[in-house]
């Protein structure tokens, strides 16, 4: 039998003494400067010096939660975070779970940063734990006993034993986060962890804003006030709200301003004014012409070189010589701190990106005039939401919640020409289909210059072929397949005729596939009927997806076959996956354009008044556009699919000086220049049935 040989006294009192020692009177910021190091060297407070004063709270006892919003690259998760361990872990040991916004990105997290800081700091890697299995993905063990825990935000991460910290990281990416599991916010739930440990526990939250502004009159009612929005910014609102204030670094100033969130401290035009500029003229000497800060006290410019001077904090006695966080109620005068701050037990902090140590102004200024110009050209919104998210540190005020108009704003705008004739100006047509329970709704749009674009027709489909008694049947496309093939006839192959007599065809048709019961499967069983008549391409399926970072359209193959609800999805039915909240926002400004032009929408006032109702019943919440009454909102809706449909279509990018032959003049196009003639010897059954037969009986106008 083998012993294990016992080991000297000395190796096992070494290895244990760390359970007994008692917590060291550090300051966190000290700690870490001590203990942290990566490949890049030891971490310094000086890079990011707005990161010291957060991370101090950690050894404070005023403060159970410590909140800090800001961009990406301030080096937060990095001071913050890693620090927050480094500290924990030499200092104040405590069992410790640290939050990543999925289980992939605790495992990066674990892999690469933790595990390297631990590699290259000494200080921390020999009070981790020497045996192997104390060491793993999602648990670490240190030699005083504590635990180090990576989780994601899931009720069974957030409800483990008692912790005496919770670190969460990147706080407002998750879906999830203001109800985790159906359990209420992942703050609310983090902070229960550490209850028990009174004042010792500690709760700490990092991130970038992810949550859209909705109320465009909301104004601050106090200066440091965040806008009413979800996730990190509301904990942020129910603590201290600290902003960072630079000194003017002008000789005679000398004064304090903010380093606002967003683009406030930069001097450039308003938005509108914006959208024409990034079209004339070139981004970066726009770029670097605005990116520069004025003191707004003698209005003396700082350069992009002076910021990390101004981030710099220095004190002399009791007065403030450089940088320095105020909280709501503090104001500084001469250089020194007045007032009272908030009582709360959150120390909460929003850092604006002006401030951000790893990025440049001039950047920050370019990729938003980028974002800009993609708005103008495409009406996509997210480049914007990103990067005020992300490079601003700032919340997003959606164009469409600025833009809403009223039925009354969109009654005014009609004009006048005949329903069914396609306006001049159209050069390409594409149609949109919702399904109802008693049949369909089409939109037929028509395209032009720049993508401004006219309603050429609007009707439902509510009868169906199947006789029944003296009538037909009405549409039940839940339980029919053969009730689908009215769309053929009635919107694919549709001829509308322009003033001049050239025949147009929508050149792609958009259907909604999900709805009640059975819709989901009769749209796939329509849609391969569909391809084996040649109309695969022209006549497409999609389907809303509520998460507003997705792209705006994404093409993808549902396969449900090992899914116990699958829904007929084998993975062989192309499925068009659409922002439908990006896309409408989108419309929401167009339809807010002043003058006809790119982007303009055009209304026949041969519309029914169902159109402006549908239009004005959807509600833009963080979340996305809702229907709180549930009223019929089809119109938004068919707006979204034709629209959609000019994504798929690579309508966009069209250069209109030498445009495809589709969206050439009219009298140019080819008329018979459609995608896929029907094959031949597979005439589609619809071609048997005249017409004019059915006309009338099948198509109720409004
Ligand atoms: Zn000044």
């Amino acid at each position: 039998m083998l012993i294990a040989p016992l080991k000297p006294a000395h190796e096992v009192t070494l290895s244990t003494a760390e359970i007994i020692r008692p917590p060291r009177r550090t300051r966190p910021t000290d700690a870490v400067r001590e203990g942290l190091r990566t490949e890049k060297g030891p971490w310094s407070p000086d890079l990011t010096p707005y990161c010291t004063e957060p991370l101090d709270h950690l050894a404070g006892r005023r403060y159970q939660g410590i909140v800090f919003v800001g961009p990406a690259r301030t080096g937060k998760t990095m001071s913050l975070i890693l620090g927050g361990v480094t500290y924990i872990a030499t200092c104040a040991p405590g069992d410790t779970l640290i939050v990543q916004m999925t289980k992939d990105a605790a495992r990066d997290f674990s892999r690469m940063d933790l595990d390297r800081a631990i590699r290259h700091s000494p200080e921390l890697e020999s009070r981790m734990s020497p045996r192997a299995r104390d060491d793993n993905t999602f648990d670490k063990f240190f030699r005083s006993g504590i635990a180090l825990k990576l989780g994601w935000p899931a009720v069974s991460q957030l409800s483990a034993k008692t912790l005496q910290y919770v670190l969460l990281t990147d706080y407002d990416r998750p879906e999830n986060v203001n109800n985790v599991d159906g359990e209420g916010p992942m703050w609310g739930q983090a902070i229960k962890r550490v209850e028990t440990y009174m004042s010792r526990g500690k709760c700490l939250a990092e991130s970038s804003p992810g949550f859209d502004q909705v109320d465009p009159e909301w104004r601050a009612r106090l200066p440091h006030e965040a806008p009413p929005v979800l996730g990190i910014l509301s904990i942020y609102n129910a603590g201290t709200r600290a902003r960072w204030y630079w000194r003017c670094q002008h000789k005679g100033c000398g004064q304090h301003f903010e380093a606002k969130p967003g683009l406030d401290c930069f001097a450039m035009p308003e938005f509108d004014e914006l959208t024409e500029a990034v079209k004339q003229h070139d981004l970066m000497s726009l770029a670097t012409d605005w990116a520069k800060v004025a003191c707004p006290h003698c209005g003396g410019l700082h350069t992009p070189e002076q910021r990390s001077d101004m981030n710099r904090m220095v004190t002399k006695g009791d007065r403030i010589l450089g940088a320095t966080w105020l909280h709501e109620g503090e104001q500084i005068v001469d250089c020194r701190t007045e007032g009272e701050r908030r009582r709360t037990q959150i120390a909460s902090y929003w850092l604006g990106g002006v401030a951000a140590a790893y990025q440049v102004w001039p950047s920050i200024v370019h990729v938003y005039l980028q974002a800009v110009l993609a708005y103008a050209q495409t009406g996509d919104e997210g480049p914007l939401r990103r990067t005020t998210n992300t490079d601003q540190g700032a919340p997003y005020l959606p164009r469409s919640v600025t833009k809403k108009r009223s039925a009354e704003d969109l009654v005014q705008r009609v004009e006048d020409w005949p329903r069914g004739l396609i306006p001049q100006g159209v050069r390409f047509l594409t149609a949109a289909i919702d399904v109802q329970s008693y049949g369909f709704v089409v939109h037929i749009m028509g395209w032009g210059i720049g993508l401004e674009s006219w309603i050429v027709d609007r009707f439902k489909i509510t009868a169906s072929k199947r006789p029944e008694g003296e009538r037909f049947a009405t549409i039940d496309p839940a339980s029919y397949v053969e009730d689908w093939e009215v769309l053929i006839e009635e919107v694919v192959e549709r001829t509308y005729v322009t003033a001049g007599g050239t025949e147009m065809k929508p050149r792609i048709t958009l259907c909604d596939s999900g709805g009640k019961e059975g819709v989901t499967e009769k749209a796939y069983e329509f849609w391969r009927w569909c391809k084996r008549r040649g109309f695969r391409h022209r006549f497409r399926l999609v389907k809303g997806t509520g998460n507003l970072n997705a792209p705006r359209v994404k093409q993808t193959f549902p396969d449900a076959t090992n899914r116990k609800d699958r829904k007929a999805g084998r993975g062989d039915v192309p499925v068009w996956l659409l922002n439908v909240n990006v896309i409408k926002d989108g419309i929401i400004g167009d339809l807010a354009r002043a003058a006809p032009g790119p982007g303009y929408v055009h209304i026949g006032k041969w519309i029914d008044d169902g159109y402006f109702e549908e239009m004005t019943v959807e509600v833009r919440t963080p979340k996305g556009w809702e229907n709180p009454n549930k009223k019929p909102n089809e119109a938004p809706d068919l707006h979204t699919y034709n629209r959609a449909a000019c994504i798929i279509l690579r309508a966009e990018r069209i250069d209109w000086d030498n445009p495809p032959s589709w969206a050439a003049e009219p009298d140019e196009q080819d008329a018979v220049a459609m995608a896929e003639p029907p094959q031949r010897g597979q005439n589609p059954s619809w071609m048997d049935t005249p017409s004019t037969r059915t006309r009338g009986r099948k198509r109720s106008y409004w």
